[in-house]
């Protein structure tokens, strides 16, 4: 295999796989390399509550740690490498490496496919992301609420998307995608949450100053409490977890 389509070797943190890479160009040269290659990745993004919980969910663990490519997607990833391995691995989250890699698909015209967000959150996300990008070639898209994953599958690969983009809220994207990947013919697959809503315009994505800090979590949880306080609780156990071992860790 060419150098440059070698994802970076995985840094195990508590237990999963963290594809440290430098930077989202980085990333976005090695998704570019592989595509050119013909190589097939399948990308997850790795956060403190698909980790917690992982630990209890044995097809959790096992979908994640089989991926191809792990993206260090939340800052308390980042936060428990530094502090349990003594590893720097700068974030890069699910949001802006989608938004780098339409760049890049606009520039080099792969096709792109999109699947997930409600039926309306979808269409109105194709047209802004086409008025975003007005190169940007989304060969076909569909709603995640789709009950024949066959069908879906057909649709995809009848569209000959380079990239597929998987908005179906986690985990269930990721079991989607792990259990169909060998019947997608595209090239990168990868899960973008409730990415499409942003774009449509649904939800709001969080400040520029918020992201910076690393607190879209919190901004996203005082805007949708119910849905998202279990993944506050979760994030706090991942914290003290990591804590506890770090103290351990002192201690031996
Ligand atoms: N969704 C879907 N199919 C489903 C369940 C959810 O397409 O069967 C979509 C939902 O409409 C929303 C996204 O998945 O657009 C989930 O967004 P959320 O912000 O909850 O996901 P997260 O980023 O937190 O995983």
């Amino acid at each position: 295999m060419r150098d440059d389509c070698e994802l970076p070797s995985p840094v195990f943190v508590t237990g999963i796989r963290v594809s440290p890479f430098d930077s989202y160009s980085h990333a976005v040269r090695t998704i570019s390399s592989r595509i050119n290659a013909g190589l097939k990745t399948f990308c997850v993004a790795i956060n403190p509550h698909k980790a917690w919980k992982a630990r209890a969910d044995r097809d959790l663990y096992a979908t994640l740690n089989g991926a191809d490519m792990h993206i260090c997607d939340g800052i308390g990833i980042a936060l428990a490498a530094r502090l349990l391995l003594g590893k720097r691995i700068p974030r890069c989250t699910g949001v802006q490496l989608f938004f780098d890699l339409l760049k890049e698909a606009a520039e080099r015209r792969w096709k792109v496919f999109l699947l997930g967000a409600s039926p309306e959150s979808s269409e109105l996300a194709c047209s802004n992301l086409l008025r975003m990008y007005p190169h940007l070639r989304i060969v076909d898209y569909a709603h995640g609420y789709f009950e024949d994953s066959s069908a879906i599958i057909t649709q995809i690969n009848e569209s000959q998307a380079d990239l597929l983009f998987v908005a179906m809220g986690s985990p269930k994207q990721e079991f989607w995608m792990a259990e169909n990947r060998s019947r997608i013919n595209a090239l990168f697959c990868m899960g973008i949450g409730g990415t499409l809503d942003v774009v449509s315009g649904k939800a709001r994505w969080a400040p520029n100053w918020v992201r910076r800090l690393g607190l879209e979590w919190a901004y996203r949880t005082i805007r949708r409490p119910h849905r998202l306080f279990p993944r506050v609780v979760t994030g706090v156990l991942f914290t003290f977890r990591t804590l506890i071992q770090l103290i351990i860790q002192a201690f031996r």
